[in-house]
């Protein structure tokens, strides 16, 4: 579903993606690990041309997002994206936070694209909250109010950067566990994440960065417990 080869991406002298070539297939959990100013957010941006690279491409869903010609806008209604910082809009209520792109957008009906929210809305277990504005939710509600608003637009790609980061530790697990259920439903996913204990648990291929280029990935399992190169290793033993 997704196709990066020889991308490079600088800001100004900073070389911050070095010839990457990443692919993630329809379906599949991808976790990115990797310390401070690596590379990570860059590249997830990358994925959506949130950031336009110097040099290579990025196809999703076939369409190569690096061409000039490519409608950007259209290609970016099939990927969801959550940060770390939930971007609510907070003069809305969460329903309206998750039906604006709908009518705006993607011109849907005001009753459509509610009843869209609404399911969206239930399906992050916050069917009692359709009326609740930002300021009033918990950190781990918004957040779970920034993912029903992404998977309202029906994407087929789900980028996460450090979605929990922001999040009080016992408000980390309900966003998780919504992303855990996201994963088992098939949703391809890319999740650039600190949590460790989630990406053994759930992801399908573990990306280890580190300068700009991916050093190593592998099977959760075969990555973090038995990692090939000493840069994993050393990243490994200073976050667990
Ligand atoms: P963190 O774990 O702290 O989020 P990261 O792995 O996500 O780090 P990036 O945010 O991708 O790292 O940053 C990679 C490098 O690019 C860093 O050197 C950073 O200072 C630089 N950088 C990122 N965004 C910009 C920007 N908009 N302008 C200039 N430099 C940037
Ligand atoms: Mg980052």
């Amino acid at each position: 579903l997704v196709e990066i080869s020889k991308l490079n991406k600088y800001f100004g002298d900073n070389h911050v993606l070095r010839d990457i070539d990443f692919s993630v297939a329809s379906g599949e959990v991808v976790c990115v690990i990797g310390p401070s100013g690596s590379g990570k957010s860059t590249l997830l941006r990358c994925v959506n041309l949130l950031e336009r690279p110097q040099s290579g491409h990025v196809r999703v869903a076939g369409e190569d997002l690096t061409d000039l010609d490519c409608d950007i806008d259209a290609a970016r209604r099939q990927i969801g994206m959550v940060f770390q910082q939930f971007n609510l809009f907070p003069h809305h209520s969460a329903l309206d936070n998750c039906a604006l792109a709908l009518t705006t957008v993607l011109k849907h009906k005001r009753a459509e694209a509610e009843a869209i929210a609404r399911a969206n809305l239930e399906r992050v277990g916050l069917a009692d909250k359709l009326d609740a504005y930002p300021a009033r939710l918990s950190g781990g509600q918004q957040q779970r109010v920034a993912i029903a608003r992404a998977l309202s637009m029906d994407p087929q790609l789900m980028l996460f950067d450090e979605p929990t980061s922001a999040l009080d530790p016992e408000l980390v697990g309900e966003v998780l566990s919504v992303m855990r259920r996201l994963a088992d439903e098939g949703m391809t996913m890319i999740v650039v994440t600190h949590e460790i204990a989630f990406a053994r648990e759930v992801a399908d291929r573990v990306v280890f960065m580190d300068a700009g280029a991916i050093v190593e990935q592998g099977r959760p399992d075969q990555l973090l417990e038995a990692p090939r190169e000493q840069r994993t290793r050393d990243f490994l033993e200073r976050v667990l």
